[in-house]
């Protein structure tokens, strides 16, 4: 009860002052619900340098812009450190993006389900419900797990055609641009490139779920195959572009055909996808990933890690730079793990180098120095380490501290105002 100071008694002056209290207080309300969802993140993107831990964005900041420089992925206002684990110690791609998209620890290979093999709902999916446009970008087939955990349910990352299915008729992805159209063509269909081409001769179309190009234009999506093509689609609606039979690149080892030099680059997937979803008034949700800092990590080749890194970076000034004229977007660049036990280290010829793949790398140019740096490895796999996220806009503070990679979930949740169930 409101009690004036004119007594509980008084007449008319009594209520009137006690009715202006009441109003001014309903105003005071109403601004801050205002305020509130002021401060929520209307456009959200999300990068993921597949495997790429501190020490690989170190020797791309070193390769880049030198010791004086910064990166674009750096020069940002809050930092974050994430646990990475899985249900087991190392994860997986598919493990780390589940727990990213859904807040779940569940099993290495699953996407977007827990660890008894249950759905769980996914940050895009209730983007999707607040009625934002959605947008899955990357170099690698875009039904690999990092994307798939983002807008698929499936029990093994393996299922790529069920989960490009899934995107068409479930989550209703509105922009995919990346590789992997040998899910989308059944055998016997080469679909925009030909089976077995010289850079691989082993990738061909192997789809099960019969021709899924063909689906999604019956569904109002316009396919792409190419640059020119993708600049020219209709923004703000539905895209498809696949642009490599797998990988948009081939992961090998030094010298032994690896490339790194994608028909359709990153940066330029980024701001398709970003200017076809910022058509939406409600805003959207943007995966983008770049997969060639892990496939080359693997294959302990550091400077195609280091290229692809350069790329992603130029990819995230694209964000930065959307977010600059559009400030209640949140841009994030993290990891979902390290791979390689990637280190850097001083031009030695004593310091020992290891044997095959694992040998150093190197010698790198440190840019704008007479510097070099090499690059060690201690595996071809995954390592448990943590990793950093960086992040800047509107909610950006919420991901500050050390926290498990489930974290990211309820801080982009709590970010954009997303209503979870108790
Ligand atoms: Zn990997």
């Amino acid at each position: 009860m409101l009690k004036s100071r004119f007594g509980w008694k008084s007449s008319a002056i009594g209520i009137t002052a006690a009715a202006l209290v009441i109003a001014s207080f309903t105003a005071a309300h109403d601004d801050n619900e205002a305020a509130a969802a002021s401060k929520q993140a209307k456009n959200v993107i999300l990068f993921v340098g597949d495997g790429m831990g501190t020490a690989q964005r170190d020797a791309i900041r070193l390769a880049t812009v030198g010791e004086n420089g910064q990166l674009a992925m750096d020069d940002m206002p809050y930092l974050g450190l994430i646990h990475t684990s899985s249900t087991t110690p190392v994860t997986d791609s598919a493990a780390a993006a589940t727990a990213f998209a859904s807040g779940v620890k569940t099993y290495n290979g699953a996407v977007g389900m827990d660890a008894n093999k249950k759905s769980v709902k996914t940050i895009m999916e209730y983007a999707k419900e607040m009625g934002k446009s959605t947008g899955l970008v990357t170099t690698s087939q875009i039904t690999d797990a990092t994307p798939a955990a983002f807008a698929s349910h499936v029990e093994d990352r393996g299922k790529q055609s069920d989960i490009a299915l899934q995107y068409l008729t479930k989550s209703k992805v509105d922009v995919l641009l990346g590789g992997g159209e040998d899910f989308w063509y059944p055998a016997g269909q080469p679909g925009g490139f030909k089976d077995g081409q010289p850079d691989d001769p082993s990738e061909k179309s192997k789809g099960t779920q019969g021709n899924l190009v063909d689906k999604a234009k019956s569904l109002g999506y316009a396919y792409v195959k190419n640059t020119t093509d993708m600049k020219k689609a209709k923004n703000g609606g539905k895209l498809l572009g696949l642009f490599a039979n797998e990988e948009m690149f081939q992961q090998r080892p030094e010298g032994e055909g690896d490339i790194y030099n994608p028909v359709v680059s990153l940066p330029d997937m980024t701001k398709k996808a970003i200017e076809s979803l910022s058509a939406n008034k409600k805003g959207f949700f943007l995966m983008v990933e770049e997969e060639a800092t892990d496939e080359m990590a693997h294959q302990n080749n550091a400077k195609l890690t280091i290229k692809a890194g350069q790329q992603l970076d130029q990819s995230v000034r694209i964000a930065k730079n959307f977010a600059a004229s559009h400030p209640d977007t949140l841009v994030l660049v993290l990891a979902d793990h390290e791979t390689g036990g990637f280190s850097i280290e001083e031009v030695d010829a004593n310091d020992e180098s290891g044997d095959a793949i694992s040998k150093e790398d190197g010698p790198f140019a440190i840019a704008k120095s007479k510097m070099n740096f090499v690059v060690d490895w201690t595996t071809s796999g995954h390592t448990a380490v943590d990793v950093p996220v960086t992040v800047t806009g509107t909610g950006a503070e919420l991901f500050s501290g050390v926290y498990e990679n489930t974290g990211i979930f309820t801080r982009l949740a709590q970010a954009m105002g997303v209503k979870l169930p108790k």
